[in-house]
């Protein structure tokens, strides 16, 4: 069937779903994905404990050097001690790669995005058959229509919770040698590398709760573009974490092809989810004249 009958038969099967009118205002808004980005939450937390786990068996070794410098008061000695602490520094640094490996990131990290985009299509279809009454064709989405947006999440996701811990760990070597020399009792030394390691749990944190939104943001976006729609009022989740830049958009209609200022100080723009941490959502307006999607057609007969 060519592009043009495709279109025709798809618009036999909702035109009266229309009254007539050209557009029709999804009766459904999706759902963010909130379960799969606690998920994720719980795995960086889970991430970080490695790293957590690999300083805390190396740290009485640690406090041990420390210890012996200061009993002896040889100061000529302190480059041997340096150097051993830094030893027991660089062990921490090879066990943890060594549990990193085991844990293995990167098929996680895979099935978060394969759960959110599975997700994404659930609410997608939903939206779709609860205002036009059709069916999508679930293999539709499957393929390749997601490889490059899936693809690019992983890397990106990968790399940005595997540079925490070792820019944790080269801040930590800072923290031991800067207090060793500069005489910190041991106590601070530990609580210093604990405080260290707190910001990173934070920002492994962080990550998590920004990159599902992120993603589904993508997905939604491919979606709605691919079938045709043009135009989507702004949702907002409506609780107390919403802010008001976003506030103001909530209701709000826009295009795919012109995303509304979100930064009136920057002019910077985007859609609904694409913001830092965002769980806005894009309610999609169907128009009749452009809707096109592979759909199941009256009974069984498929219009692809
Ligand atoms: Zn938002």
């Amino acid at each position: 069937m060519d592009e043009q009958m495709h279109r025709r038969a798809v618009q036999e099967l909702i035109q009266k779903k229309f009254y007539g009118h050209d557009v029709l205002i999804s009766k459904y808004t999706p759902a963010f994905p909130s379960g799969i980005e606690r998920e994720y939450d719980r795995l960086s937390r889970q991430y970080m404990r490695l790293l957590k786990e690999t300083i805390e068996e190396e740290i009485p070794a640690l406090k041990e050097q420390i210890m012996k410098e200061r009993g002896t008061y040889r100061t000529d000695s302190i480059n041997d001690v340096l150097s051993l602490m830094l030893e027991v520094f660089n062990k921490i640094q090879e066990r943890f790669v060594e549990k990193e490996e085991g844990f293995d990131l990167r098929r996680k990290l895979e099935s978060f995005a394969n759960l959110t985009r599975k997700l994404t299509i659930k609410e997608w279809k939903k939206a779709v058959r609860k205002t036009l009454g059709i069916d999508i064709l679930d293999d539709y989405y499957m393929g390749e229509f997601y490889r490059a947006i899936m693809d690019r999440w992983v890397d990106e996701n990968v790399s940005l919770i595997k540079s925490i811990p070792g820019d944790t760990l080269e801040d930590i070597r800072g923290i031991i040698k800067s207090g060793f020399l500069d005489g910190k009792s041991t106590t601070r030394i530990m609580k210093d590398i604990q405080h260290r390691y707190n910001v990173g749990k934070s920002r492994a944190s962080l990550i998590a709760r920004d990159q599902v939104g992120k993603l589904n943001a993508a997905v939604t976006e491919a979606q709605q573009r691919d079938a045709g729609i043009e135009e989507y009022y702004w949702c907002d989740c409506g609780d107390g974490r919403v802010r008001k830049s976003h506030k103001r958009l909530n209701g709000r209609k826009f295009r795919w092809d012109t995303p509304p200022v979100v930064d009136e100080k920057t002019g910077r723009r985007c859609h609904p989810g694409q913001d830092y941490q965002c769980r806005c959502r894009a309610k999609p307006v169907f128009k009749f004249g452009t809707f096109n999607a592979p759909v199941a057609g009256k009974e069984g007969d498929t219009v692809a």
